[in-house]
């Protein structure tokens, strides 16, 4: 196998999970930019480490020569009006009842 391009780490968004009854975090990728399956990765001790440490580059698990990004979402906004919360609930609703 020849050596790969340097391509671009992609970002992959992950989320905070614990393991109940550990003090163990992961982060959670859900929807991996290369394969589309979810990644876990170690996060730490709750007690000792600060997650936010281990965001960055890894190798992304389905293929070790690739890099991603684990990056947090974007915050959604906190002030929202309640027309739009509104809209969101329905909405929320007709995609979880669609079937
Ligand atoms: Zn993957």
């Amino acid at each position: 196998m020849g050596k790969k391009d340097r391509r671009a780490p992609r970002t992959a968004v992950v989320t905070l999970r614990d393991l109940p009854g550990t003090r163990v975090m992961f982060w959670l990728v859900q929807d991996c930019p290369y394969c589309g399956a979810s990644h876990l990765h170690p996060a730490g001790n709750l007690r000792t480490a600060d997650p936010a440490e281990t965001l960055g580059e890894r190798p992304a698990p389905c293929d070790p020569a690739r890099l991603y990004v684990l990056s947090l979402p974007p915050r959604p906004q906190k002030k929202r009006g309640k027309e739009a919360r509104r809209r969101e609930r329905r909405a929320g609703r007709t995609n979880d009842w669609d079937e």
